[in-house]
């Protein structure tokens, strides 16, 4: 059996890996700027997380939400803490897609409502309601298209207003930091006149965390970097488990749903919250939100100066690249001569950089050099 719609964007067989570093099988090391696409937050194989996973899955691996589940109670506090929306109810999930299928369930569910807006260059996951509101008609299918849902422009205020006047928009759905269309950083201004044209006309602010949560930014979340701004829902994944499956829903305590409304076999399960855990432990303990944004400080100054590079976006260490060039051959030469892997984006000359929050000045300085070489 062959495997369904198989689609290998780097061509190495990774079989090791530890902090930033990866291994193929041939024994050759590479450098991990991509993180798995945002999702090793703490670094490979760290010992914490991996000792906290082992210990649970000795206890207990998984019983149904049928049960007391304590360790759920253990990461909803902990994350409350880190956060700082100690007074935000969680829910658990598997996904980012999950995540905000169900913000978006939830937001309908409470305003009586079905419409939806989102942005232009949005990425917010490839299931049914998920997908309608993603800004690449190519993977929407007939029976995903809505004519409920807007897509307007990113950092624009026009036909907003107008939309949630006529009356029946649920929520609006945003990157904190827009991944996949390219590290694009959405306004304060923007943001904040979102949320109050929400409170006005009786929708939900949805803020899609999924790629830019988990001290990636220098911040929790990247919205956090907007003074005052509180969304209705906070959708999260990618990071939360370091690469275990787990994702949630922070819901802001005035939302009340029934009991049963969202529910899920898997979410939240026991060794899911031991690796969701273990992250939150680490990102405190080692202090990787700080060392984030120190970081990517230093790669944002030293990508400025590099001949060939157009622009440079980003908070901490979710950078956005723009060449004068295209960027796949760049970051095929990256891989194949210089054993560095980076992400691509949905715009041709951006390449993204998502690296595990640990990564190393000296790892970062040699993929400096590196890109120097290459385009000079
Ligand atoms: N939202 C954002 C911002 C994402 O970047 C992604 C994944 N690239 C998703 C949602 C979907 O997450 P998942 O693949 O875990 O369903």
């Amino acid at each position: 059996m062959n495997l369904f719609d198989v689609y290998p964007l780097i061509d190495v067989t990774p079989v090791k890996a530890l902090g930033a570093k990866l291994w193929d099988e041939n024994g050759a090391e590479y450098l991990d700027l991509y993180g798995g696409h945002a999702v090793i937050s703490v670094g490979h194989s760290h010992p914490h997380f991996n000792q906290r996973i082992k210990d649970q899955l000795d206890q207990i691996a998984f019983y149904s939400n049928s049960v007391q589940i304590p360790i759920q109670k253990q990461l909803a506090t902990k994350l409350g803490e880190l956060s700082g929306y100690t007074d935000f109810n969680l829910f658990l999930c598997n996904s980012g897609a999950e995540a905000n299928e169900n913000a978006l369930k939830l937001a309908s569910f409470v305003t009586g409502k079905s419409g939806f807006i989102s942005f232009s260059g949005a990425f917010h996951g490839r299931t049914s309601g998920a997908v309608a509101l993603t800004d690449n008609p190519k993977i929407i299918a007939p029976s995903n298209q809505r004519t409920d849902v807007h897509i307007l422009n990113f950092n624009e205020l026009i036909g907003v207003e107008n939309l949630l006047r006529k009356g029946n928009i649920a929520g609006i759905i945003i990157e904190g930091i827009q991944g996949v269309g390219g590290i694009q950083i959405p306004n304060p201004e923007f943001l904040i006149k979102l949320s109050e044209l929400c409170k006005k006309y009786d929708a939900k602010l949805i803020l899609d965390e999924v790629q830019s949560g988990y001290g990636r930014t220098g911040k929790f979340f990247a919205h956090q970097w907007v003074t005052g701004l509180v969304p209705d829902m906070i959708t999260m994944a990618k990071g939360m488990g370091n690469g275990y499956p787990v994702g949630g829903v922070l819901i802001h305590p005035d939302i009340k749903a029934s009991f049963g409304l969202l529910g899920t076999t898997f979410g939240g399960n026991h060794l899911a919250c031991a690796a969701g855990l273990a992250v939150l432990e680490i990102l405190e303990k080692e202090k990787l939100q700080e060392q984030a944004l120190k970081s990517g400080e230093y790669l944002l100054k030293e990508l400025e100066t590099i001949n060939g590079v157009t622009d440079v976006r980003g908070k901490g260490l979710m950078i956005g690249i723009d060449l004068e060039k295209e960027a796949a051959p760049i970051r095929s030469e990256l891989v194949n001569k210089y054993k560095i892997f980076t992400g691509s984006s949905s715009s041709k000359h951006t390449i993204r950089l998502l690296p595990p929050l640990n990564i190393e000045i000296i790892q970062l300085s040699s993929f400096l050099d590196s890109l120097k070489k290459i385009l000079s």
